[in-house]
């Protein structure tokens, strides 16, 4: 008999609050600094592109939130999600470990990415806001956002990085499925879409370029207002109801995790599942170790540096004092889309920096290696950017055997990889690289920095 292989919780155990780490961080996140001035701003800086509700969650020190009844609603439609245990992954590692995993991609967006989308659309739709404007690079942020807008009866204009518009339609298409507007980023709707069309009309588009689209056009509107899907404080505290569960979820199988291991692009998802974890090591006692893992291509929180740094490629945002490897930094282009940001959310890099959270980076090649191994034992196929998570959780298991030592491992398993098949496809025909960053490159990336040191 091998026993259980899912937990369930029913409808009404998603939690009613979200959990704020900035309750029990024994050293607070510094604040933010105005781009221009250099001086610490208040968060009244951010009214013309939030709402205050969410503002105020950004900043607040309560240790609950509570979860408005609209929002639980929606959540219905995907929430708790399911907690597994891997048992086939565990039986082809020949492993004592026991391996569990929270799955993320029951989502109708395929991602834990609408546990976020949905109270942000929520609290713009309560303070009047009309219209919500976002960028999306290969489409996973846009497409959860089409999918909130439309659940809250808001309109939402997705400034899409214009090479992913062209060569990655599916995304594009859930988003004009789900009403979005997509736009191609560089646009003539925007002054700054505008100059870069003038100098170069064939641009492929950034990432950089298409939030500059999108904060411009919620900036110069009453009724529009701006939003993100990672980073940010109110969004890792959106999706502590991952954690949430799966706390409860591991008591059902009668385990504590030892380790607790998620991807790292912003710190979102890592966050979502580890903070009601470390909540339990600040506030129990327990000593649970929280291992954020990202790529060996874009190891900010490995190999980066702890200092302020502006949140946008052009620098228009405020300072965060973060982990970074600098706002100019360009990743090479590894299959992980959601995992190329140049910085760390500013609560996971206070964690981090008082040795709270634990950080390792894997290079894609092992990722996608063990991607496939989970997906013909699990059946799932994960995103490129949960098999982060995979290989961590299998390096975990490996060291388990050759120490001949039990040890309970939780992963979150963040998105499924159905749109994600051309990466794949890449890994399959050997045309992945390995990509080891020299110390010259990143010295060369932090030195073009001029704000502050922590
Ligand atoms: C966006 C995304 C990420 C990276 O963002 P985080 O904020 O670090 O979670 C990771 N995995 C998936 C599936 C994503 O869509």
């Amino acid at each position: 008999m091998a026993g259980p292989r899912k937990y369930l919780l029913p409808e009404e155990r998603i939690p009613e609050r979200w959990y704020n780490i900035q309750a029990h961080m024994p050293n607070p996140a510094l604040p933010p600094l105005h781009p221009a001035t250099r001086e610490p701003i208040g968060p009244e800086a951010l009214e013309p592109l939030f709402p205050q509700a969410l503002i105020e969650q950004e900043v607040t020190r309560e240790e609950w939130v509570e979860i408005p009844e609209a929002v639980r609603e929606i959540y219905k439609l995907w929430r708790p999600t399911p907690l597994y245990r891997a048992r086939n992954l565990e039986k082809a590692l020949d492993t004592p470990a026991k391996i569990f995993y929270k799955y993320e991609g029951v989502s109708p967006a395929g991602s834990h990415k609408p546990n976020t989308a949905v109270p942000q659309a929520y609290y713009n739709a309560q303070a009047g806001v009309k219209r919500i404007t976002t960028e999306t690079g290969a489409g996973q942020w846009g497409s959860a956002l089409a999918l909130a807008c439309k659940m809250m009866g808001l309109g939402c204009e997705v400034y899409m990085v214009r090479i992913s518009f062209d060569q990655k339609p599916y995304r594009k298409l859930m988003m004009q499925t789900w009403g979005a507007e997509v736009i191609p980023s560089p646009s003539n709707r925007t002054a700054a879409g505008r100059q870069i069309l003038a100098a170069d009309p064939d641009s492929p588009g950034s990432l950089g370029i298409a939030i500059s689209e999108a904060v411009e056009r919620a900036a110069a509107d009453e009724a529009t207002k701006y939003s993100l899907g990672s980073v940010l404080n109110h969004v890792l505290l959106h999706q502590t109801v991952i954690g949430q569960e799966a706390v409860e979820q591991m008591e059902m199988a009668g385990e504590r995790p030892d380790v607790v291991i998620a991807p790292f692009g912003g710190g979102s998802n890592f966050a979502g599942l580890a903070f009601p974890f470390l909540r339990q090591n600040l506030t129990q006692g327990t000593d649970i170790r929280c291992l954020a893992m990202e790529p060996a291509s874009c190891p900010k929180l490995t190999r980066g540096e702890f200092r302020y740094d502006f949140g946008d490629t052009i620098g228009m945002t405020p300072l965060l004092p973060m982990y970074t490897l600098g706002h100019n930094f360009v990743p090479a282009k590894i299959h992980a889309g959601g995992l190329r940001y140049h910085g760390a959310g500013v609560l996971v890099s206070q964690l981090l920096k008082d040795k709270l959270i634990d950080a390792e980076a894997v290079d894609q090649l092992e990722t996608f290696q063990a991607g496939v191994l989970f997906a013909q034992t699990e059946g799932i196929i994960p995103a490129p950017e949960a098999n982060h998570a995979v290989a961590g959780a299998v390096k975990q298991a490996r060291q388990a055997r050759e120490e001949g030592r039990a040890r309970t491992i939780l992963f979150n398993l963040c998105g499924h990889g159905h749109f994600d098949m051309a990466a794949y496809e890449a890994y399959f025909g050997g045309r992945l690289e390995r990509h080891e960053l020299t110390e010259a490159e990143i010295a060369r990336s932090l030195a073009g920095l001029d704000a502050p040191k922590v």
